[in-house]
């Protein structure tokens, strides 16, 4: 991390820990869905005194889907990556993931089974921030970098990051990857994304649930790389008439490590 970086971090977060609260940067980019949370366990809507419930961005992920059309992976992570400027280390130790293919196993370690099919055994499902509704990882932030917007999107401000990687300790799911280098000469040049910005070496990274692309009325890049096969579906988790609440009423679902009491708002149908 440059001098000058660790100077802004220090001011930034002496800022935030006295309360004035400056945002700059990727932070002006989520204003509008920043928080004026005084306690930052409390999920945003659960304030919410307007008499309507406020939006809570929630995901089904069928991995039926990914299992009939293994290409769909690929594309799903390349439209993601390339959107966000998430750069290609040549090392796998410095490996930078917003969404990512694994096993079954490794998604859903709470549901084994002793005799899987082949089909569970070798396909791989997609896996993500679960942006989650009590998200551990915004509880032990000591700058706010991390926090859980109105809408329920557990976002980042990257500028107010110090790189301390609490967030990656107390986050069960593995969702967040750290810079350990300086990531901008790994961005392809040929796909780079101007409107996002880019990262610095010492900070942590992960998926924002295209809150940037929602604004401008967009869906996540990820969900329209699916195309019309449904394999991934957005929307409100508080409204019942969604398409995705119909979803979840039509079909079995689970979440991922559910005992840990995260409450994540991504779905799979497996
Ligand atoms: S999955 Fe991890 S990073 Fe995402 S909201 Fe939950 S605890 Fe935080
Ligand atoms: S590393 Fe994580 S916990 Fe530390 S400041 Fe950055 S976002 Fe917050
Ligand atoms: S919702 Fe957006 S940020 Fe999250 S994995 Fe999908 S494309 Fe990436």
């Amino acid at each position: 991390m440059d001098q000058k970086r660790r100077n802004f971090l220090k001011v930034a977060g002496i800022s935030t820990l006295a309360g004035l609260g400056a945002t700059t940067g990727l932070g002006r980019l989520f204003e509008g869905a920043k928080p004026a949370l005084a306690d930052n366990a409390t999920p945003a809507h659960a304030a919410d005194n307007s008499g309507v419930k406020a939006k809570r961005y929630g995901m089904l992920i069928d991995a039926r889907k990914f299992r009939e059309d293994p290409s769909l992976g690929e594309k799903v992570v390349r439209a993601c990556h390339q959107v966000h400027n998430v750069p290609e280390f040549p090392e796998k130790r410095d490996e930078i993931k917003w969404i990512w293919m694994t096993h079954f196993e490794n998604a859903f370690p709470e549901q084994p089974t002793l005799y899987p099919d082949h089909a569970t055994e070798t396909a791989q499902l997609p896996i993500l921030c679960n942006h989650c509704d009590k998200p551990p990882c915004v509880r032990v932030c000591p700058t706010q970098a991390t926090f859980r917007s109105a809408d329920g999107i557990v976002v980042m401000d990257f500028h107010r990051c110090i790189g301390c990687r609490f967030c990656m300790a107390a986050c069960p799911y593995g969702s967040r990857s750290f810079n350990w280098r300086d990531p901008r000469p790994f961005i392809d040049e040929s796909t780079k994304n101007k409107d996002f910005p880019t990262r610095t070496r010492g900070v942590v990274e992960k998926c924002n649930f295209c809150a940037e692309r929602l604004r401008e009325g967009k869906l996540p890049a990820c969900v329209e790389a699916c195309g019309d096969t449904k394999a991934i579906v957005f929307g409100d988790l508080n409204d019942p008439t969604s398409e995705l609440r119909q979803m979840l009423k039509q079909n079995h679902t689970v979440q991922r490590n559910p005992s840990l009491g995260t409450h994540p708002s991504v779905f799979y149908i497996v």
